[in-house]
């Protein structure tokens, strides 16, 4: 049996963000169509602190395809100056569920994590939107910074890090673009009268109020993906039109929405649709121009398998990655 390595250099190349922020639209319609199979994310903490192994199973049949993705999640990723997410994505054709490729899983996740974020941001943001404030500086704020700019033409992107210095050498990183990205040292200021704002951070705790998010605005919350944890306050969710890319696992592991209805603030009710579905038409998603919405994203198989299959398929036409026999 014969099987399709495919590089991070090569990924990168064959997925520009023109093909897969459609892609990961068409994608999240058809889960929200039902097409898709996906069990919840599956974690393994490794003891002593060492971090977790993550599983993430799935089948998606607008690409005839089935896949695993499975990274491990260190604490000491960025201090060790490497991905957060480390491991690989298994792409099967769902003809037989022959494996076909192999591709690098933090060079996937952090693609179609950014390109599903710009899809939700020209969904859901106001069209006229022109301040782009970025808070987190790792990997996946890089990848959005590069996304973004094709959901809006952004006259203003800010960014604030924890760590100013990580805010700095990723503004410099980006300096050869327009516009020129601005480094904010607190939040506040960093998102006051944002448009859009992302959340893109390892906070375990709310780093986001919803008193200082400006009337209007859209904001994307991707930082988070567990039960316990939370980038946003419950002001910011009960004040938004709250929008996610899958209802089963935000209603298991979306620690934002998931804290509002514990504490009362809102009823399962909020939870208005998932993207797909406003893709779709089937549900509305801004309805008025001062409407503050909230995209919460787990991050899903289907999309990781998408962006693998569209990835595998173009490489084999062109006849690139390395072929080994297994
Ligand atoms: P990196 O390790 O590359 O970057 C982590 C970022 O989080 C840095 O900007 C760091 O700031 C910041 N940070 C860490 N701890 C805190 C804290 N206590 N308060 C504020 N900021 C903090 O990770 P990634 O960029 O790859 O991932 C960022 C988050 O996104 C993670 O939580 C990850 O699990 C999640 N994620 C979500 C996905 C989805 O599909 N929704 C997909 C992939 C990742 P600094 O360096 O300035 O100190």
């Amino acid at each position: 049996m014969k099987i399709r390595a495919l590089s991070a250099d090569l990924i990168r190349k064959l997925a520009p963000y023109g093909e897969t922020i459609p892609l990961m639209a068409r994608t999240l319609a058809s889960v929200s169509r039902g097409e898709a199979e996906l069990p919840l994310r599956w974690a393994l903490s490794v003891p002593g602190g060492g971090g977790a192994l993550v599983l993430m199973p799935g089948y998606l049949g607008s690409e005839n395809s089935a896949g695993i993705k499975l990274v491990s999640l260190s604490p000491n990723a960025a201090t060790q100056r490497r991905p957060s997410h480390l491991g690989l994505v298994v792409l099967y054709d769902a003809d037989g569920l022959v494996p076909v490729a192999l591709l690098c899983g933090s060079t996937v996740t952090a693609l179609r994590t950014a390109a599903a974020t710009a899809c939700a941001t020209s969904v859901l943001a106001d069209p006229a939107a022109r301040v782009l404030a970025i808070l987190g500086s790792g990997e996946q704020a890089d990848a959005h910074l590069d996304a973004l700019r094709h959901a809006r033409n952004f006259a203003q992107i800010r960014i604030w890090s924890r760590t100013r210095a990580n805010a700095e050498a990723l503004a410099v990183k980006h300096s050869n673009r327009e516009p020129l990205i601005q480094v904010h040292d607190t939040i506040e200021s960093a998102i006051n009268g944002a448009d859009v704002i992302c959340t893109l951070t390892a906070a375990p705790t709310p780093i986001l109020h919803g008193r200082l998010v400006a009337p209007g605005a859209h904001v994307n919350l991707v930082g988070s993906s567990g039960r316990t944890t939370a980038e946003a306050d419950d002001e910011l969710v009960e004040r938004s039109r709250f929008f996610v890319d899958f209802r089963k696992s935000a209603m298991a592991q979306a620690g934002e929405l998931l804290n509002a209805i514990e504490r009362g603030h809102v009823s399962s009710d909020h939870l208005l649709a998932e993207l797909g579905e406003v893709i779709d038409g089937r549900k509305s998603g801004r309805t008025a121009r001062n409407d503050v919405t909230v995209f919460k994203s787990l991050g899903i198989a289907a999309e990781d398998i998408a962006l693998a299959a569209h990835v595998y398929r173009k490489a084999e036409a062109a006849g690139l990655g390395q072929v080994f026999e297994l």
